[in-house]
């Protein structure tokens, strides 16, 4: 669902991982940001919603670059 919000200009949007718009307010997981709405999303979806696949799915690319960055590099 799109909220129409009065025009505020930011210059710190960045593209979602999971809704791939644009938004100015979320969480940054490794260089991947999730927006708040869909990290509420992700947090109230039960297994069995089919939503829930497609997050998995897109949280997956995080979890690539996650194991990809331990070979890479470690902390
Ligand atoms: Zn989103």
């Amino acid at each position: 669902m799109k909220n129409i919000m009065p025009a505020k200009k930011q210059n710190s949007l960045q593209d979602c991982l999971i809704c791939e718009e644009e938004k100015d307010r979320g969480i940054h997981l490794l260089n991947y940001f999730i927006c708040v709405e869909c990290e509420k999303d992700i947090v109230q979806s039960e297994t069995e919603d089919r939503g829930y696949k497609l997050y998995l799915d897109r949280l997956r690319k995080v979890k690539d670059t996650l194991i990809s960055m331990k070979e890479d590099k470690v902390h």
